[in-house]
């Protein structure tokens, strides 16, 4: 329950002075649903007014503010054209003030001939005319001295101006409590920063609080870290299974290769975690092709030579499909019952295979998170491995641990090669492994970065390319609108290379496509019947075709490089020397440049990740809009990164001290928790 001191800032918006219902509509589209909401609504600019006595002393292009006087009314006869008011400065300079709309008369009494008013507004030069189009102030003299030199302005939406923004977020912020102080004083004392109260107030009223801002960025930062750390100590106060395999199916594990040195430590680093009563809670990282699905059918195998199950939990069907095929094969001969669930699988071999999960003579299940609905009862589920955490979110890992009676040991994989300042901001909760070495043998993908002004050479390489017996993607750019058009730019794309190469060597899959026709497609990639898959990105995780060598990004500059590192790891998984090629259009940013730069001159994930995160920031890269989990507010992505580390440290230093919040500051800081929404983790404390 929400403490009730934070009540009134968590009272709707609608309840607001001077709210209707038309203006519930636009602060609806932009999520000002509470009070809160409204205070945390942080001004994107500022308007500097220039106060002038004259128009000679103001500058065209800015806000000015002075005092005019209306000598002429002039409506043009057409009513599409719009009302202006002829006025003149004190020097007897003359400008327009002009309406559009139909409707004058306001303005006419608002601005009477003869009268002096105080006019501010963007002044412009219209030919040899001064002139202020639709001003955001006309008044009496005596009150142009409350119209401020500087004002806030808001993200708007249809329906609402900056002005009644203003006003509403006034009283967001009027309804913010004094709270206890929950950073901890050494910190708030070295970096100088206001009181949560007195910041809220500043960060509305004055451009150059920068102490304010950040003190609020912190403040999210914080919770969100305290929020992941509570997660963290409430997971390890529960019951795990301790899990130690004797090692006889993993003795006789028939692999075509060694591991390497990586794979044995982080393996090593998991058997030990498993070990434990405590769950395991571990993150592994590792690039495209570092093999991760080897350490993960390690972690399975220890599972079920002591009696228990795993799950291995693939973020699409695609991915299920293909890691249950390769763990089949590596598991050939060895006494190790292994079965797919998807979301389309139905009838007797669902039956049985949940069946033989109920009754555990079926001992790992691969699937996507059909494996976690109800019907899936495990008779002794011990380790959970999720590929690609990026698609999953905090609260499926929680719904994963609330299946068991016991939470099993969880294994996380992702290949984004995330930078470790940020793996705080989203992992903050979890141990971390890297693999950080590469199977032997690998050599890395030979990229050029080609305008699409040489589509056709292009194209007729793609054709020497596949007659040579090689296989190849072409990926689609990523449509603003929408997966629809992602889907018409891949078929467009298609139609015009089926035509060239031939309607049965070139196959498709988007996003949209119904499940059995995407793993058609892909299983005739995969056979080498296609010999061209042209794609959006639904192929950037995971497929495996090693004969596959050339990757041709289309609008390569409109992905992020994070994303087109996973692309090209599509490839150079054989051990053909492989390319990709990445195509941009005419008019390439500097940034754009350089970023595309960097795919040519390096293979390294992780220092891919770094460089594209000082070139861009790092909302892409933690991937806030698409998981829509961690979304800061306040906080921007430099912050995040500017800030993420005083705060693990300063969340963990008050749990260590205080693991329950119980002291004055434990209490201030569960305040900030529901004050930030990260509730979920209240009822972790108090439930013990
Ligand atoms: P990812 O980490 O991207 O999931 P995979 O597990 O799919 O990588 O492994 C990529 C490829 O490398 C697979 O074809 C796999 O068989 C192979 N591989 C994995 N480990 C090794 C190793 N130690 N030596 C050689 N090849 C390996
Ligand atoms: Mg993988």
């Amino acid at each position: 329950m929400r403490p009730d001191i934070l009540n009134p800032l968590f009272t709707e918006s609608t309840a607001l002075k001077g709210v209707g219902a038309a203006l519930a509509r636009p602060l609806e589209r932009l999520g000002l649903l509470r009070a809160v909401d409204l205070a945390f609504h942080l001004p994107v600019a500022w308007i500097e007014r220039q106060k002038v006595r004259r128009l000679a002393e103001a500058e065209t292009g800015r806000m000015v503010g002075l005092v005019l006087m209306a000598t002429d009314y002039r409506a043009s006869g057409s009513p599409r054209a719009p009302f202006r008011i002829h006025a003149q400065d004190e020097a007897g300079d003359p400008i327009s003030i002009v309406y559009f709309g139909k409707n004058s008369g306001w303005p006419r009494k608002l601005f009477p001939l003869g009268e002096m008013r105080f006019v501010s507004g963007r002044l412009d030069r219209f030919g040899d005319d001064l002139q202020i189009v639709h001003p955001d102030h006309v008044v009496e003299l005596g009150e142009a001295a409350a119209i401020p030199e500087r004002e806030p302005v808001y993200g708007l939406s249809e329906g609402i101006t900056n002005g009644r923004m203003r006003e509403l977020v006034a009283q967001g912020v009027a309804r913010a409590p004094e709270l206890a102080e929950w950073i901890e004083p050494g910190l708030l004392a070295r970096k100088d920063w206001p009181g949560w109260h007195m910041a809220l107030g500043m960060v509305h009223q004055d451009p150059g609080a920068r102490l304010a801002r950040e003190r609020l960025a912190y403040d999210e930062v914080f919770a969100g870290q305290l929020a992941l750390m509570v997660m963290r100590a409430s997971s390890r106060r529960r019951r795990g299974i301790p899990i130690t395999g004797d090692g006889h199916l993993r003795d006789v594990l028939k692999l075509p290769f060694a591991p390497t040195g990586a794979q044995r430590r982080v393996f090593g680093e998991i058997e030990g975690d498993m070990a434990q009563s405590i769950p395991m809670l571990r993150l592994l990282q590792g690039d495209v092709g570092s093999g991760k699905t080897l350490v993960a059918l390690m972690a399975l195998l220890n599972a079920v030579e002591a009696g228990g199950q795993g799950a291995f939990l693939a973020p699409t069907e695609i991915l299920a499909r293909q890691h249950f095929a390769s763990l089949q094969a590596m598991l050939a001969g060895l006494p190790v019952n292994v079965a797919l669930l998807t979301g389309r699988d139905k009838g007797k071999a669902r039956q049985s295979t949940l069946m033989g999960l109920a009754d555990g003579s079926m001992h790992i299940l691969v699937g996507t998170h059909a494996i976690f609905q109800e019907a899936v009862s495990y008779r002794n589920l011990v380790l959970a491995v999720i590929d690609e955490q990026h698609r999953f979110g905090v609260s499926q890992r929680l719904l994963l641990t609330a299946k068991a009676e016991r939470t099993p040991h969880l294994l996380v994989m992702t290949a984004t090669p995330i930078p470790r300042t940020l793996t705080l901001a989203q992992y903050g909760d979890m141990d971390v492994s890297r693999l950080d070495e590469m199977p032997p043998g690998r050599q890395p993908v030979d990229t050029r970065v080609i305008s699409d002004a040489r589509m056709e050479e292009v194209i007729e390489g793609l054709g020497r390319h596949i007659d040579a017996g090689r296989q190849a993607y072409w990926v689609c750019p990523l449509v603003e609108q929408g997966e629809a058009e992602d889907e018409a730019a891949a078929e467009a794309r298609a139609a015009i290379l089926r035509n060239r190469f031939g309607a049965d060597r070139v196959g498709v899959v988007h996003g949209r496509m119904p499940g059995a026709e995407k793993d058609a497609v892909m299983e005739a990639f995969a056979s080498g019947r296609l010999r061209l898959l042209v794609a959006t990105t639904v192929i950037e995780v995971g497929v495996d075709v090693p004969n596959a060598t050339l990757m041709i990004v289309e609008a390569a500059e409109r992905f992020g490089l994070a994303q087109l590192h996973q692309l090209r790891g599509r490839v150079g998984r054989g051990d053909q020397r492989s390319f990709c090629m990445l195509l941009h259009g005419q008019n390439l940013s500097e940034t754009a440049r350089a970023r595309l730069a960097l795919m040519r001159e390096t293979n390294d994930g992780f220092r891919i990740a770094e460089e594209d995160l000082r070139l861009r920031g790092a909302g892409e890269l933690l991937g806030t809009r698409q998981s829509g989990e961690q979304r800061f507010r306040l906080a921007s992505p430099e912050q995040i990164q500017e800030l993420i580390s005083a705060a693990h440290d300063d969340a963990r230093l008050l749990m260590d001290r205080d693991g329950g919040l119980d002291s004055p500051r434990g209490q201030a800081a569960r305040l900030c928790l529901y004050l930030f929404e990260r509730d979920a983790a209240i009822s972790l404390l108090s439930s013990g």
